[in-house]
């Protein structure tokens, strides 16, 4: 049993340089190196099942510039329908811009742009696409009315949903929207947040979790960086093991393991396997350097299984 997969969200163009030391308000500093790369936590989770061999759609925009026909040459790279990820005439492609200091640390600004004119009603074209899936997958980086439209496409077609609450909302979710997520998936951070915590606030993973399975969410999933991941259900919880890699960078590791469990997921592995899988899979990401760019194929991933497994 083989589903398709879409990915009803953001792309942004990674513009990242590299600096001995942040610049002072004022002040103009060469930097040591730049480096531009494709991302977005929709297009790096689409990417990610993609390369393991989904079949996945995106439903996104693109602006009116050089980036967007990067993003979109990108997405038929990796076999990935894009039909509907349209351009947005007279409007820039989301970019992020981030500055990373020599110790690793970075700072980092989201531009939205084009990402915040998908609309709730520019997904009724792409309904069939929608209804079609074995999985519908979200995140917060377009608008939250346009999420809240495609989980109730989704959810009334039957379709099996999946909400990455990333970057963590400001503000209490739509009213409804948690009783429309079949797999939340989402990070200790944001799990404090959707339960009404500070992002830092010691909390018990746990209760947390429980706390968002009695707002209506069918499961979910915490990823803890390199102490892995817990399920935690209606079935109960369990824990998913971290596979002991040395990170190099770990961005975009979160978005490896969406990919990765959607597309075991959709493969027909059961929820256990699916994660199991998909914290391989993200662990061989921290691995590599970038986010696209340190996920691995198909052939690659079935090399490292083995030897995590041996
Ligand atoms: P995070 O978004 O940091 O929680 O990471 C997502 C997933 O990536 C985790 O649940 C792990 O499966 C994997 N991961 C992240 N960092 C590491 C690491 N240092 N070692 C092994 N796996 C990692």
């Amino acid at each position: 049993m083989v589903g398709r997969i879409v990915v009803i969200g953001s792309n942004m163009i990674d513009l990242v340089t590299y600096a001995r030391r942040m610049p002072e308000r004022g002040e103009t500093l060469e930097a040591e190196r730049f480096q531009s790369g494709f991302g977005g936590k929709g297009a790096n989770q689409a990417v990610a099942a993609a390369l393991l061999g989904s079949e996945v759609a995106m439903i996104g925009r693109v602006g009116d510039d050089d980036f967007a026909t990067g993003t979109l040459a990108n997405f038929v790279r990796h076999g990935i329908d894009a039909t509907h990820v349209a351009r947005v005439p007279g409007v820039a492609s989301g970019v992020a811009p981030i500055l990373v200091e020599p110790g690793g640390e970075n700072r980092i600004l989201i531009a939205p742009g084009a990402n915040a004119h998908l609309l709730p009603e520019d997904l009724l074209p792409a309904r069939g696409l929608v209804e079609g899936a074995a999985l519908a997958i979200f995140q917060l980086e377009i608008r939250t009315a346009t999420v809240l439209a495609g989980l109730e496409m989704a959810r009334k077609a039957g379709v099996a949903t999946l909400l990455n609450p990333a970057p963590a909302p400001d503000g209490p979710l739509p009213e409804g929207m948690l009783g429309l997520v079949d797999h939340l998936v989402l990070n200790q951070s944001e799990l404090a947040i959707l339960s009404g915590l500070a992002p830092d606030a010691e909390i018990d993973v746990i209760d947390a979790a429980n706390g968002l399975l009695a707002r209506g969410v069918g499961r979910v999933v915490v990823t803890l960086g390199a102490r892995g991941a817990r399920l935690v259900g209606p079935e109960g919880v369990a824990v998913i093991a971290p596979v002991p890699v040395t990170a190099l960078d770990t961005t975009g590791a979160g978005d490896a393991f969406i990919g990765a469990f959607a597309h075991f997921l959709v493969s027909g592995s059961s929820l256990e396997t699916a994660l199991a899988a998909a914290s391989r899979y993200a662990a061989l990401s921290v691995t590599r350097p970038g986010t696209q760019s340190s996920y691995a194929d198909r052939a690659s991933f079935a090399r490292f299984s083995a030897g995590a497994a041996g």
